[in-house]
């Protein structure tokens, strides 16, 4: 993976975001191991009961051992997901889906 260089101009802008989502998505299966990943467009974990929210609990345990060491990058890693929810989702209850994506970071 190389360094996604600097956008200049609008189209740059969301291409680079696109990539940005397209490798949080992928790097999210890696590091929950194929389980508790997000289900989308609903973003319900897969392996908890139907209709749990992404990310459960087992899923925010696993993404802070991953990033015990980053918490900020966890912040950032997360973040873009919340993003790419908040396209999915088209919801208006913005400041809820952020609590639940970032709320539970220490
Ligand atoms: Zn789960």
């Amino acid at each position: 993976m190389g360094e996604i260089p600097a956008p200049t101009t609008v189209r740059d802008a969301f291409a680079a975001y696109a990539q940005r989502v397209s490798r949080a998505l992928i790097a999210v299966e890696a590091l929950l191991v194929d389980e508790h990943v997000p289900r989308r467009p609903e973003w319900e974990c897969q392996a908890c009961d139907t209709g749990t929210p992404w990310p459960c609990a087992p899923a925010q345990v696993r993404l802070l051992e991953a990033y015990r060491r980053d918490l900020a990058g966890l912040s950032d890693y997360v973040s873009t997901l919340y993003h790419a929810a908040l396209e999915d989702l088209r919801t208006d209850s913005w400041r809820e889906l952020r609590d639940r994506f970032v709320g539970w970071i220490p």
